[in-house]
C-alpha cells in the first residue's frame, strides 16, 4: 500500500468520506448522515456517535438530500485534510439551499483546533464538537433545535467511551476497530494530534475485553487495537498516563500495559486475530515483541513509523530514539518474529531537512526494507512547536522530489517483501470481494499483505489456507488449499 501527500488519507484510502449506515429503528424520526475523513480513530469515534444518535431518535441516510442532520468527522493532520472537508462544506451549502431546515455539525479534530472561530469562518456550520465532547451530542443538538449555535470542545481527562458500544452495521462483519487509549502525549514537533485530542488516557481492559468477546459473538474474527501511540496503553484504575507517579501503590502494582493487554485479549479469543495501530518506537518494548511471538493469533506485523532517517531530524521532530536505537529494535522484532511485516510513516521534507538528511532517509529504508509505506510530505500545522519555532524552509519543489524518492523506494522494496511470499501457502481471513474481480474473494494474512484468490465454495469470515502463485508490489495472488485449522 503507498500512499502519498496528493490523497488525503491515513490508512484506508477507499474509506475517505464514506458516510456511515445504522441499523434502521422502526421509532426513530429524524435522519442522519455521517461522512468520516483521516485516521482509524476517526472512523471509529463515528461508529461511537452514530451509536449515542441512534437513542436520540436518529436513523442514518446516505442520501445527503433528505437529511435533517449532516455531521461531518474531521482531520486536522495536514493542511489538505482541512481543505478537503471545507470543500464538502460548501457542498453542503448548496444542498441546504433546496433543504433549509438542515443543520450541519462539525466534529472531530479540525472542530478542536478550529473551535468557535469555524462559526465564524464558516457560516453554514451549526455546531462544533471536539472528539471528547460526543455524549454531549444530545444536549448540543437540542441548542441547535432550539435555533442556536452550539460549541463544546473541552478535552477530557478520562472520557474513552468505554461504556458506549460502537455500531458495527456497516462493516464487513469479519474486521473491527477496538479504541483502547485516546489522547497522545508524545509531542512530535509537526504533529497537531495533542492540541486536538488531548493528553493521553487508556480505557479500562474488562471493558476492552467485554467489547472484544461481544464482537467474537457476534461473527467477528479479526479486531484491529487502536492508539495514537498503543504501545504506551496503561490502565491503573483510570486517569491521564502522566499521573501515573501520582497513583497508588496498589493501583501500580496492579496496572496493565500494553503487553499484558494484548496477552489477555489474545488468551480471552484464542482464534480472532489481534492487530494493532500505531506503535511509536520509543514505547515499543520486547515485551511486546515476546507477546506477539507467544500468542498465534496476535498477527505478525507491526505498523512503525519512524519518519525520518536522520539522528538530526529526529532530534528535531522529538522523535525520542535515535536512528540506531531505531535499527537495534528492528533487529530485535526480525529476531523473535523472523517473518513479521513492518511498515512506516514518513514525512518529506521537515524544515531544515538537507539533501544528506534525506539519504538518511533512503539508507534507513535500505536496511529495513518495510512492506508497506505511508508517505507525506511535510505540511506545516498551526500552533505546533515545528510551527512556532522553525521556518517552513524546504522549498515545494524539493519536498515533492524528495517524497516521490521515498515512495519510489517504497514501491521496490513491497516488491522485494510481496515476492518473499511466492511459492507459500498462507492463512488468510476472507473480508469481502476483490475490488477488481466478481470472482475472486479479497482477504488478508497475518503479515497484513492483500491476498486475491478464486472464490470457489469459500465465504466471507473463513480462514483458508492459500497458496501463493504471484504478486504484484502490493497484492499476493493465489488459489485456495483448504480451510486452516483456525476455522
Ligand atoms: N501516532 C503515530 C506516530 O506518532 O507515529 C501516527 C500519527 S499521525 C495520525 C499519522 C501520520 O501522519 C504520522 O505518522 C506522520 O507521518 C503524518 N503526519 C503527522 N503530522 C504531519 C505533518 N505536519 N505533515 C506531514 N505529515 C504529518
Amino acid at each position: 500500500m503507498i500512499k502519498d501527500d496528493t490523497v488525503e488519507k491515513i490508512i484506508d484510502e477507499s474509506q475517505q468520506g464514506s458516510t456511515l449506515a445504522l441499523e434502521h429503528r422502526e421509532k426513530n424520526t429524524r435522519k442522519l448522515y455521517i461522512e468520516s475523513y483521516g485516521c482509524q480513530m476517526n472512523f471509529s469515534d463515528s461508529e461511537i456517535v452514530a451509536s449515542i444518535l441512534s437513542k436520540e431518535g436518529f436513523n442514518t441516510t446516505q442520501d445527503l438530500a433528505e437529511a435533517d442532520l449532516v455531521l461531518v468527522n474531521t482531520c486536522s493532520i495536514r493542511e489538505k485534510a482541512e481543505q478537503t472537508v471545507r470543500k464538502r462544506l460548501e457542498k453542503f451549502n448548496a444542498v441546504k439551499r433546496t433543504n433549509p431546515h438542515m443543520k450541519v455539525g462539525v466534529l472531530g479534530c479540525m472542530a478542536e483546533r478550529l473551535k468557535s472561530k469555524f462559526l465564524e469562518e464558516e457560516k453554514i456550520v451549526d455546531m462544533v464538537v471536539g472528539p471528547d465532547a460526543y455524549k454531549d451530542l444530545p444536549n448540543l443538538i437540542q441548542e441547535i433545535d432550539e435555533g442556536r449555535n452550539a460549541v463544546n470542545v473541552i478535552l477530557s481527562k478520562d472520557e474513552t467511551y468505554g461504556d458506549v458500544a460502537p455500531v458495527r452495521l456497516n462493516s464487513n462483519g469479519v474486521t473491527a476497530f477496538v479504541s483502547i487509549t485516546r489522547g497522545c502525549d508524545n509531542m512530535c514537533t509537526f504533529c497537531v494530534v495533542p492540541y486536538t485530542r488531548g493528553r493521553e488516557r487508556s480505557r479500562d481492559p474488562q471493558s476492552i475485553l467485554e467489547e472484544v468477546n461481544d464482537l467474537w459473538e457476534k461473527g467477528f474474527k479479526e479486531i484491529t487495537l487502536l492508539g495514537q501511540n498503543v504501545d504506551s496503553y496503561l490502565w491503573y484504575g483510570g486517569g491521564l498516563k502522566k499521573d501515573f507517579d501520582k497513583a497508588s501503590e496498589m493501583q501500580k502494582a496492579t496496572s496493565v500495559n500494553f503487553a499484558k493487554l494484548l496477552e489477555l485479549v489474545a488468551q480471552a479469543q484464542p482464534k480472532m486475530r489481534i492487530r494493532f495501530s500505531t506503535s511509536n518506537p520509543q514505547d515499543m518494548t520486547l515485551d511486546v515483541i515476546e507477546a506477539m511471538a507467544n500468542h498465534e493469533n496476535i498477527c505478525n506485523y507491526i505498523h512503525l513509523p519512524v519518519q525520518s532517517g536522520s539522528n538530526r531530524i529526529l532530534k528535531a521532530m522529538n522523535r525520542l530514539h535515535t536512528r540506531e536505537e531505531y535499527f537495534q529494535l528492528i533487529d530485535n522484532i526480525r529476531r523473535i518474529i523472523p517473518d513479521c511485516a513492518i511498515s512506516q510513516d514518513m514525512i518529506a521534507g521537515f524544515p531544515t531537512e538537507t539533501e544528506a538528511d534525506h539519504q538518511d532517509t533512503l539508507s534507513l529504508m535500505e536496511y529495513v526494507k518495510y512492506d508497506f509505506g505511508f508517505m507525506f510530505a511535510y505540511s506545516e500545522r498551526p500552533g505546533t512547536l515545528a510551527a512556532r519555532k522553525l521556518a517552513d524552509d524546504v522549498p515545494e519543489e524539493t519536498k515533492k522530489r524528495r517524497l516521490q524518492e521515498i515512495i519510489a523506494l517504497q514501491q521496490k522494496h513491497g516488491l522485494y517483501r510481496t515476492q518473499q511470499h511466492v511459492g507459500k501457502v498462507e492463512e488468510v481471513l476472507i473480508e469481502g470481494t476483490s475490488k477488481k474481480s466478481d470472482a475472486h474473494w479479497m482477504g488478508r494474512n497475518s503479515q497484513n499483505t492483500v491476498v486475491v484468490f478464486p472464490k470457489e465454495h469459500y465465504k466471507v469470515g473463513d480462514f483458508v489456507n492459500v497458496k501463493i502463485n504471484d504478486c504484484t508490489s502490493a497484492t499476493l495472488i493465489g488459489e485456495a488449499v483448504e480451510y486452516s485449522k483456525n476455522n
